[in-house]
């Protein structure tokens, strides 16, 4: 029995996490799913948004599917996400971005950077330490490298002109490469920004740190069409953790107008990462030809509702299934 901790989280993370379960569960029976709550919700509602007893479920999992969570801007609050990644210590952010003549994959240094919590507010200044450590550094560029070896070559996202701690991991990401044999290249992160869109087709795995990572695949959601179409995975070394790229969308929540893709396709990373590649490429298969039969959720230009989108994968499965079954 393979068991699934599902958070659904805030806002559309409660409308594409749904479908991107009865997904799982329609490919793989053999799937169990428990719910754990985390999120602005449960803050409003009892004062605590993650506990240690959630951190405890989750643990218990073989995977967890992830929807999304609001994180106010109030200093007294702490990001759930954060501590779900430092607690579980799910290091590795790997994002895959793919269209037209290109084939990305953006890896993530996910617990240190700028988001290493190390924070102070002071009487009239604000403080956050941005730690680039070598242990981290060096296993974030080891996931890059491997990654890099199965397909072309890394680049090297950083700001090493400007700052110390990036020259730190430039450095430490050319030795894991040279190491590796993986031929590699640095690029400042704000000149990547602009080159990713205008020529996606020269990159392949690209290697960051925590924020530059999430401002880079936020940037290169433009090139598929918007953030409702991103999968992630967050993987450590004991634990994983799938989910869209976007965040909890406020302004469209409980309007069953966003689009489950990037949910969808999350559990199919969640397949491929518990050894069925198989389940992985039909789900895949069934979001494509979904798509390509003009079916999809406004932000695409289309007319169909999350649960509709959803509902389509579902019958592309469930005719997968019984011609297999023949
Ligand atoms: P967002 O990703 O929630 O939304 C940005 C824009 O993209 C919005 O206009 C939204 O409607 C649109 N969008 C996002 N996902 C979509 C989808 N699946 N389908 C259609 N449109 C979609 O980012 P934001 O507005 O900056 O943040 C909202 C909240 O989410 C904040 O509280 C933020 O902290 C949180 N957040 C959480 C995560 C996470 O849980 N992983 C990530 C990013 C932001």
């Amino acid at each position: 029995m393979v068991c699934i901790a599902v958070v659904e989280g805030d806002g559309i993370g409660r409308e594409v996490i749904p479908v991107a379960r009865r997904v799982l569960a329609a490919v793989r029976p053999d799937m169990e799913f428990f719910d754990v709550e985390a999120g602005y919700g449960r803050w409003e509602r009892t004062g605590e948004a993650c506990g240690s007893e959630t951190i405890a479920e989750l643990r218990s999992a073989d995977a967890i599917l992830f929807g999304a969570v609001t994180t106010p801007p109030d200093p007294g609050y702490r990001s759930v996400l954060l501590q779900i990644r430092h607690n579980l210590d799910l290091y590795a952010n790997v994002r895959p971005i793919r269209g037209d003549g290109f084939d990305i994959v953006i890896v993530r240094e996910n617990t240190e950077g700028l988001y290493s919590g190390i924070e102070r507010i002071e009487e009239d200044r604000a403080c956050t330490v941005r730690v680039v450590s070598r242990k981290g550094s060096e296993r974030i560029a080891r996931v890059a490298c491997a990654l890099a070896k199965e397909r072309e070559h890394l680049t090297i996202g950083n700001k090493a002109n400007v700052l110390k701690s990036d020259s730190f991991f430039l450095e430490i990401c050319r030795e894991e490469a040279a190491r590796a044999s993986v031929p590699c290249k640095a690029m400042y992160i704000d000149a990547l920004c602009l080159d990713i869109l205008l020529h996606p087709e020269r990159y392949d795995v690209i290697v960051t740190t925590n924020m530059f990572g999430d401002i880079l695949s936020d940037v290169a959601a433009y090139l598929v069409g918007g953030l409702g179409m991103l999968p992630s995975a967050n993987i450590g070394t004991r634990y994983a953790l799938f989910e869209p790229v976007h965040g909890s969308a406020p302004d469209i929540a409980g309007m069953n107008r966003a689009n489950p893709i990037a949910a969808i396709r999350s559990a199919a990373m969640l397949l491929q990462y518990l050894g069925d590649p198989v389940h992985a490429a039909l789900v895949e298969e069934a979001v494509g030809s979904t798509v390509a039969q003009g079916i999809s959720t406004p932000d695409l230009g289309g007319t169909a509702g999350t649960r509709e989108f959803g509902d389509a994968v579902l019958q592309y499965l469930e005719t997968a299934r019984k011609v297999n079954a023949r």
